[in-house]
This record gives C-alpha cells, structure tokens and sequence, in this order.
C-alpha cells in the first residue's frame, strides 16, 4: 500500500500529540500491527521532554512500586494497571535498545548517563520511525469527530481525517511554547468528556509580602523545613509545625491540625514570593487549600535546633560576643542578604552589641528564626507549572485500556488525564506507561475492522 492510500485509510489509529506519551502510544499500536497517523502541532516531537528535568530528563524514579504510586495522590490508584504491564524496567529496557544507558541519582531519580533529553527524544523518533509510524508535524488537531456515537477520526485546520481509533495525548496546559496549551481538554469536553478543574501544580508561589521576598530574592536555602497553614500568618501556631515531612507519597494522613503540608529541603526567595523544591513539593496542596480559605507559611531556618536549643545558643552566642553589634552577630546566622530583612523584622538597632540585647529582643529574633512567616496569595498562572493538576476525569476511562468509557474508540493517554505527580520522575514514567497501554489497546480495537 503507498504512502497516500494508507494516509487516506479509514481504519488507522490517529494519536494526536507527539509528546512523551504521544510518541509511546504510537510506536506501541503500529508495533502491535496497526497503521498508524502521529499528529503534531508544533514543528518537532518531544518538545517538553527536550526541557524535563533541566533538559536532562529525569525519565523516571527507582523507588518500590508502592512508594511511586503514593507520588501520584488518591489517583495514583488508576495506574495499577498500566504499571503491571509497562513500568520502570520496562522503560529502561526500551531505551537500552536504542543505546540510552540510564543512571540513579539522589532521591532514586534516574536520568540518561548522557544528561542530554535529546538522546530521549532521539530514541523515541527512532521508534516510530522504525515502526513505520506515519508522522506529520505542523498538523493541529482542532476537534475528535465522531460516526454513529463511536470515533469518526479528527479535524484538521487542513481538514477532517478519517480514523477507526483515536489517542489523545495532547498533554497539559503549561508551558504553551512546548505546543502544551490544553486543547485536549477542550476537545474532550466538546465531545461530552468531564474534565475536572485544571489547577497549576508544582508551581512557585506568590506571597502578600512581597516586597520582603524581593529584598531576599536569589536567596537559596538548603535544610530548612517548611510548613504550609490553613490562615493567616498572624493566626499561626509554630508549634503546630510536624518534625518530620508531611504530604503527598510521604505522610497523607489526614489531622484535624490547620497544617496542610510540612516539607525539608531546599527553598528559594523570588522577587514575586517563594520557589525552589519544597515550595514546588508542597504548591498543589496550596492551591487547593487557598480555594476554601487563606494559607500561610512558616519556615523554619534552624530545624535541627529546638527551640530550646536554639534560645541557649542565641544567649551564649550574644554573652560570648558581646561587644558585637547586632548586624554582626546575625551574619553568623543567616545569608548576607537576609541581615537587613532580619534587622527590620526583629526591630532590634543593628549597631546594638551583643550584650545590650534584651531577652525580649532575642526571644522576637528566636521565632523569626523558627517560624519566618508569609501570607499565600496564590501560584504563579498555569503556564509557568510544570504539570496540570485535573484533567479528563478518570472515572470516563477504563484504567486497563486507557479507552474512553463513553465513546468507543477514543483512548487517552499521558497528561491530559486527571493524573499529575510530585517531581522525581513520576510525570513521565506515567505518561510513558499510560502510552504503551493506549497503543496497545487502539491497536487491538482496530484490527477486527
Ligand atoms: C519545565 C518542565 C520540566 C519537567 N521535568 C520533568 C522531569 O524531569 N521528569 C518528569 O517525570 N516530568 C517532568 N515534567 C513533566 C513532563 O514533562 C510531562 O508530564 C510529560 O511530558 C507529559 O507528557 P504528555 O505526552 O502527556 O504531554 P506532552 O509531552 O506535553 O506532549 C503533548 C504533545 O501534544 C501536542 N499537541 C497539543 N495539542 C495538539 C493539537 N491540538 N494537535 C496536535 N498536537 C497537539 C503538543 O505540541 C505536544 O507535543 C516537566 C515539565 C516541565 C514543564
């Protein structure tokens, strides 16, 4: 069959999006014997796993299957399935033949040993190519047609395209530059899908204090814990803060505490708020908080010290040294940009010798240190999240085949689901994984035509 009778073929499986589930489900369906249509809007594939992981592509993550899961939230339950039939080593073992050596780095996230996403898209064009996969670019997919209530095929802005089966795999709403600008949700929607709310996750945050933020901004703290609160920052008890993580895949136990989250780790001042890893970890809980309320948090700088600990250091530290002025002893505590912040905080006179502090004045500069606190305005837009929470509701897909529970002959897979993950992996793996199984499935559904 010519290139052009097979293009004109009804009985094809068409997957619209050629990102990293997109370009899976393809080679999968035509490797399960099916022809198969890849549509791109953009001018290449892969776009954003080309900038994953700060373009080196954290592919996925080594943990136990029941710890990955977990990373996933309440609906990680709906990735049983596809794990059992594509997972991790699955993945791995894929990118071996295409010559991708893989390495496990801190946090069990594994990468290419080449550290270049290039080599993963490489590979994955070398699949569909090989797999005789028909790829077009510049195609932008406008609607999901449908014939007697089951897929018809797909529009064009060049026109319709017949097809026995279509794969969504259009990805989320961020970063619209990669060709991620939602328009699977709104072609789902058009044809009845539910398609729960859209929120941005892991996602820098924007505080009310923002000029504080900006007078600290570029300032990255490492091994700081950082809590997030139902109210305001006036209403915060500190020691309502957990000692250990609380959150998503580590501790999900639900408390009557105002606490949302609790996160270790490295944070970042921003000129608008707050970013970095633990901000990231803990945006989507935010978010979803700030919708029934205010949130606050509180950072606590010295979390190896308790409070205790820390008051006997601040008084022996300020006894030992005290003919030091107060600027002077704060250096010994704090990042060199964070002194004045402090000094107008604590309002303590900067030239003050160590000797002359109150014990009123140390306890104000105690709990600044313990719990530096922010009022939450809200995230930074979708567009600058690394995923999209929410998504085409999971209940509307068949977790074994990722086919669509209303229309017969629609499947979907990656991002474009009701499905997002903490950072370490987890988004790809998914995507990769969903992918596969959205291949495999399409593929068997149009071989009885
Ligand atoms: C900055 C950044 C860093 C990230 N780093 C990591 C990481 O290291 N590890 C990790 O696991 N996850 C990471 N993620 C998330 C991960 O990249 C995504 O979750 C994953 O790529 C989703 O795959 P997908 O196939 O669903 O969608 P995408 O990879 O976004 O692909 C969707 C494709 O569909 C195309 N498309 C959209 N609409 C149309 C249309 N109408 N017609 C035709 N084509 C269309 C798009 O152009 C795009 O090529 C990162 C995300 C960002 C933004």
């Amino acid at each position: 069959m010519s290139r052009k009778d097979n293009f004109q073929s009804a009985c094809r499986v068409i997957v619209v999006g050629a990102g990293a589930s997109g370009m899976m489900a393809a080679g999968r369906a035509a490797e399960k014997g099916a022809r198969v249509l890849l549509l791109e809007k953009t001018d290449g594939p892969g776009k954003k796993i080309l900038i994953s992981g700060k373009s080196r592509c954290n592919l996925t993550n080594a943990r136990d299957l029941g710890d990955f899961i977990a990373m996933y939230g309440p609906n990680g339950r709906f990735l049983h399935s596809a794990f059992r039939r594509f997972f991790r080593d699955d993945l791995l073992a894929f990118l071996r033949r295409y010559g991708i050596e893989t390495k496990v780095e801190r946090g069990g996230r594994i990468f290419p040993v080449s550290d270049d996403s290039a080599d993963v898209v490489g590979a994955f064009r070398r699949y569909v190519k090989e797999r005789l996969v028909e790829f077009h670019k510049g195609a932008n997919v406008t609607a999901i047609t449908l014939r007697d209530g089951r897929i018809g095929g797909v529009m064009t802005a060049k026109g319709p395209i017949p097809a026995c089966a279509v794969i969504l795999a259009t990805g989320g709403a961020t970063w619209p530059a990669t060709g991620s600008t939602g328009d699977g949700y709104r072609m789902a929607a058009a044809i009845g899908h539910t398609v729960t709310k859209l929120r941005p996750a892991l996602v820098p945050l924007v505080v009310a204090e923002v000029d504080r933020a900006k007078s600290m901004q570029g300032v990255s703290l490492r091994n700081v814990r950082m809590t997030a609160f139902r109210g305001t920052a006036a209403a915060i008890d500190p020691a309502q803060a957990p000692a250990k993580d609380m959150g998503r895949g580590v501790d999900t136990k639900k408390r009557r505490s105002q606490v949302i989250e609790s996160r270790m780790g490295e944070m970042l001042f921003t000129h608008f708020g707050i970013g970095g890893p633990i901000t990231l970890l803990m945006s989507l809980a935010v978010v979803d908080a700030l919708a029934e309320g205010p949130v606050s948090v509180s950072i606590d700088l010295k979390p190896a010290l308790g409070v205790e600990a820390l008051r006997a250091r601040l008084q022996g530290d300020f006894d030992r040294s005290g003919k030091r002025g107060f600027r002077n002893l704060l250096a010994d505590l704090l990042p060199r940009k964070m002194i004045d912040p402090f000094i107008e905080m604590t309002g303590i006179p900067p030239e003050r010798p160590g000797h002359q502090i109150t014990a009123g004045e140390r306890e104000r500069l105690l709990w600044q240190l313990k719990s530096l606190r922010f009022n939450i305005k809200g995230p930074l837009p979708l567009t600058s999240a690394i995923v999209t929470a929410g998504g085409v509701s999971l209940k509307e897909i068949d977790p074994r085949t990722m086919g669509s529970r209303l229309i017969p002959g629609l499947f979907f897979c990656g991002e474009v689901m009701d499905i997002d993950a903490d950072t370490g992996g987890y988004n790809l793996q998914a995507a990769f994984s969903t992918g596969f199984v959205a291949g495999e499935s399409a593929a068997a559904g149009v071989q009885g035509f």
